[in-house]
Formats: structure tokens, C-alpha cells, sequence
């Protein structure tokens, strides 16, 4: 659809991106980052390109007070660093406000200030009059600005419950705006803070925000910036970022990955993919499109999540293509995506199930490198194979090292014998008075490359730890591939019918390289210490293959 008359014009008008993955994106009530995990995105959200990273909360001797006083000696490329914090206490004075001193000593030049929209707030929450609230803003934000010691260069004013404050009464809702502006504010942001509204009621309210700017004799004239910040509460908060884009907002708050507190924040990424790719809308000129998957990815990471296969342009799933019809047609050519995965640095996946075919297996095996035909009967042995494995219950899907493995297999490029004769582990438990004993013991028989090891191990961290220690004991005396360490462990219960405590499980194992390398390997078995050595022996057999090969196979870079 071409772009309307109002969106060609507003095409002139660059947005900014603020980003506050490290502020409300950690409120989520999985997310807990480090300091040095937020030190850690700090910088890779500058390289990114966002205009504004959102760092926390600088409260007395919390995290984020560190965090300030450790961010404010890292060398910030074009991203500005904001603090965040709220108008003074009704009752109190600036001078005496805990929150605005340690704003003022964060060593940030912008701050943004939240304060209340809605009277339902002002008179329940803070126990406020109308006219109490107005001076609360007033006062904040004229103390940030003329601060003698410290004065704010940039203050950004967040409308909290903004939607709902202009259903209710909008005169007041645009009232408090007005006094931010008179006050000092270069932006103000409208918050849909508890998700609630409409996108498309989200849209008119900004459109008539951004007509009492423009025409209200008090404030008309000022350079002020309008934003958006939308919670995913009815799971609109893109539309919502969108819908507020086309009706003038120009300043974006959100989060990596959509994270925050109860469902999420706007998510980023997205809004980021939809607004470069799919409208005339300008993004900030520093911003690396192509680098935004694997942006995701790092977040995710830092988070200790799994990464979300099924999100939009970053997960692993938003270019796969399953079955026969599809695989072959994209394979040929034919468009069944809805954009280039690459301009967001993503790619097509082949997924590996029963609704596999020739097509998928040519797919995967020329993506390792292999030229082969349809009629290459080495292509039908591993489709049988893919076909049994899958009958069993094991995942195959997106787990690119096992189609790895799978290829090189059935083109007879494994040339390294890993095979178990004998393993006994013992998992010891007695309590006594006052104490409890727990060891495990490992014995292990491998032929490695034709020559039988013998080892044996003890310790106390478990029977998978024990026995992995003992296979690595043996895999470096026979001098195999040891330079991996385990950075993620899962356990899948695979098909609904499979469980149990008997169930056969599917374990994903994540290993990095000494070369920073991931690798995710997987194993099948009702033993968990048989089907994490299966995961094991896997990873061993690709290091080693290709450590002969020389050839570095296609780094997989989601942790799977
Ligand atoms: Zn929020």
C-alpha cells in the first residue's frame, strides 16, 4: 500500500530510539542483570545505534547508583545515557528529594522524569490535589534544569497513565503536559503504562496532543518532542508505537526482545524491522539494522533467557520453512517471506521433521556445502534417517549441529571413533546425624580411535558432571577435541504421549568453544546421563571433524 499524503511529509521527521531494556525491561520478574551485565549492554546498545539508553533508577546504594558511577567513565559512542526517576514528594521540597539529588549526582546530562496524569492517581495514589500535582512538575523539572551544581542539559518528561488520565479528563491530562513544557521539558512521552488502551485510540489521542502543541497560546512555538511508551498488555504495544509514529510521535521508548514487567514493553526489535522496512519513516542513521538479530540475541544472553523462536524478524523461526512444498519453492527461489532475512541478520532454516522431504534434506545438505541432485542416494538415506528419528519422538527441528552431524554422517565425513563399551555411575546418598554424604562415582571403557581408555572418577557434583568428566579424562588422553565447556543444559519432555517418569527425554545441551564457538547438540534416552553423553559424543565428533577438515562450518549463533 503506497504511503498516505500525512506519512510522506512525516517522513522528513528522523525518530529517535530510546532504549530501556536496562530500566523497566528489567523489571520483568525474571530478569535480575548484573552490573556487570547491564556495563556489558551498555555498550552494545551504543554500537547498536539507539539516541537514548535508559540505565536505571539512581537510587541510594542501589545497583543502579553503582551502575551510573561505573557508566559514567565508559566512553559512550552517539547514545546519550539517561537516568530515570519521578517528580519530588508532594509534601516534600527539591532540595530535600533522595530521588532528584541522586539524579543530579548520577553524572548523566539528560534525565527522565515521571509524573502523574490521571487524577484517579493524583487523588488515591499520592494523596494530591490537582493543583498539588502541576506544582510537583513544575518544581522537578525546573530544579533539574537550573540546577546550579549539576544542571540537567536534556530532560525528558514521561505522561504516566497518560491514556487513561485523557479518557478520564482530558483538559487535566493536557494540563500537566502543558506545565512540563513551561517547566523545561525538551520531550514529552506519552505512557500507555498498564497497556490498556487501543492502538488506534493510542493514534487519535497523540494526533490531538500534537494539536494542542501546535496550538495552544502558552506553550505553541517551543521545540518539545513527543514520544510514545506502550506496555504489551493487550498485546498491542507495536501497534500502539506505530499508530503514535503516524500520528507525530517522533522519540520511541521500548525494550530489547519486548521485556518488562507482567507481559512486556513495545518491543523494539520489531517496531525497529517494521518502521525501516515496511514505512517512509526515517530511523537515526547510526542504527545497524543488520545487526539486530544478533542484538537480540546478546539481550537474551545477558538475560539467562532462551531466546523466543517464534519472534518476529530475530527469532529462529521467522524465516524456517517446513515441508516438502514450501522448502522446495524457496530453495528455487520463489518469495515465501515476507522480507530478506539478511537486512536484519537473520536467515532461512530448514526445519527437520516428518513433513521432510528430498527437498529439505538437498536444502540442508547444500547449505553444509555439498552439491548434490535428487537422485543422490546418499540424500535418501538421510531422509529415512531424519523420518525414524522423528517417529521415535527426537526433536530434530531448527538444531542446525544436528543436521550438521546428520550431513556429514551420510556423506561419510565422520572419521572418528567414539564408542562406549562399559559406563557405571553411582549416585551415593546416606544421611546421618547432622550430615549428609552424596558422591558419584564414574567408571568408564571407551575405544577412541581404536585404542581402549579406562578411567575412573569421583566427586560430588551429580552423575551427568561425573561422567562427562570421566569422558573428558579419556578424550585427552586419546588427544580428541576437549576445548568446549557446557553453557546451557535442557531437558524436554519431546511428544504429550511420552511421559512419565520412565518418559524418554530429549536433552539440548549448549557448549561454547574455546574459539567462542556455540554448539548445541542433543541426546534421546528414559537415561539422563545416557542421552547427555549421546550430546556429548556428538559435540566431540563435530570439533574433531572439523578440526581434520579444516573447514569451519556455519557458526550457529542462537543458543538452542
Ligand atoms: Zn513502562
Amino acid at each position: 500500500m503506497a504511503p498516505q499524503g500525512h506519512e510522506n511529509k512525516m517522513k522528513q521527521q528522523p525518530i529517535k530510539l530510546y532504549d530501556t531494556t536496562l530500566r523497566d525491561g528489567s523489571q520483568s520478574s525474571d530478569i535480575n542483570f548484573t552490573l556487570g551485565e547491564k556495563l556489558d549492554l551498555l555498550s552494545e546498545f551504543d554500537d547498536f545505534g539507539f539516541d537514548y539508553i535508559e540505565g536505571g533508577w539512581p537510587r541510594p546504594n542501589s545497583v543502579d547508583e553503582e551502575f551510573f558511577r561505573e557508566a559514567s567513565k565508559v566512553r559512550l559512542g552517539k547514545s546519550k545515557l539517561v537516568a530515570f526517576g519521578s517528580t519530588k514528594k508532594i509534601r516534600g521540597k527539591v532540595e530535600d528529594d533522595v530521588v532528584l539529588r541522586s539524579l543530579l549526582e548520577s553524572g548523566v546530562q539528560t534525565a527522565a522524569i515521571f509524573g502523574k496524569t490521571w487524577l484517579h492517581h493524583v487523588s488515591n495514589q499520592l494523596r494530591a490535589t490537582p493543583k498539588q500535582n502541576l506544582e510537583a512538575i513544575d518544581e522537578t523539572l525546573r530544579y533539574l534544569r537550573d540546577n546550579r551544581i549539576n544542571p540537567m542539559k536534556e530532560v525528558i518528561y514521561d505522561a504516566e497513565h497518560f491514556f487513561d488520565g485523557y479518557k478520564d479528563d482530558p483538559d487535566y491530562a493536557l494540563r500537566t503536559v502543558k506545565q512540563a513544557i513551561l517547566a523545561g521539558a525538551d520531550a514529552i512521552v506519552l505512557c500507555d503504562t498498564n497497556g490498556g488502551c487501543l492502538h488506534y485510540d493510542v493514534g487519535e489521542i497523540v494526533r490531538r496532543v500534537k494539536e494542542f502543541l501546535h496550538s495552544d497560546e502558552g506553550i505553541k512555538g517551543r521545540s518539545v518532542t513527543l514520544g510514545i511508551h506502550a506496555h504489551n498488555d493487550s498485546g498491542l504495544a507495536v501497534a500502539s508505537t506505530i499508530e503514535a509514529v503516524r500520528a507525530g510521535a517522533t522519540h520511541i521508548q521500548g525494550t530489547v526482545n519486548g521485556f518488562g514487567e507482567r507481559v512486556g514493553n513495545a518491543n523494539l526489535n520489531t517496531i525497529i524491522a517494521v518502521l525501516a522496512l515496511k514505512t517512509p519513516y526515517r530511523l537515526p542513521k547510526a542504527i545497524r539494522l543488520d545487526k539486530l538479530t544478533a542484538l537480540s540475541q546478546k539481550v537474551y544472553r545477558a538475560a539467562g533467557l532462551r531466546p523466543r523462536e517464534d519472534q518476529p524478524f530475530c527469532g529462529e523461526k521467522a524465516f524456517a520453512h517446513d515441508g516438502g512444498v514450501h522448502v522446495d519453492a524457496v530453495l528455487k527461489g520463489a518469495s515465501y517471506q515476507h522480507i530478506d532475512p539478511t537486512t536484519v541478520g537473520n536467515k532461512m532454516r530448514i526445519v527437520l521433521s516428518t513433513n521432510s522431504g528430498k527437498a529439505s534434506v538437498m536444502g540442508i545438505a547444500r547449505s553444509f556445502g555439498y552439491e548434490v541432485d535428487k537422485n543422490d542416494p546418499r540424500l535418501q538415506s538421510m531422509l529415512d534417517e531424519i523420518h525414524q528419528k522423528c517417529a521415535e519422538g527426537f526433536n530434530l527441528g531448527l538444531l542446525e549441529n544436528e543436521h550438521e552431524l546428520l550431513t556429514l554422517k551420510h556423506f561419510g565425513e565422520i572419521k572418528t571413533e567414539v564408542d562406549v563399551r562399559r559406563c557405571d555411575v553411582t549416585s551415593h546418598y546416606a544421611k546421618y546425624e547432622g550430615s549428609i554424604e552424596h558422591d558419584n562415582s564414574c567408571i568408564l571403557k571407551v575405544r577412541l580411535n581404536g585404542k581402549e581408555y579406562k578411567v575412573f572418577e569421583d566427586a560430588e557434583n551429580g552423575p551427568v558432571a561425573i561422567s562427562f568428566k570421566a569422558m573428558r579424562e579419556a578424550l585427552q588422553k586419546a588427544g580428541l577435541p576437549t576445548n568446549f565447556r557446557l553453557v546451557n543444559y535442557e531437558v524436554g519432555l519431546p511428544k504429550k504421549w511420552n511421559v512419565g517418569a520412565e518418559a524418554k527425554i530429549q536433552v539440548y545441551i549448549t557448549y561454547v568453544t574455546d574459539d567462542g564457538d556455540l554448539i548445541t547438540t542433543s541426546g534421546f534416552h528414559e537415561d539422563i546421563v545416557v542421552a547427555s553423553r549421546e550430546s556429548l559424543i556428538k559435540v566431540v565428533l563435530l570439533l574433531a571433524n572439523r578440526q581434520r577438515s579444516k573447514r569451519r562450518t556455519p557458526n550457529r549463533a542462537a543458543i538452542g
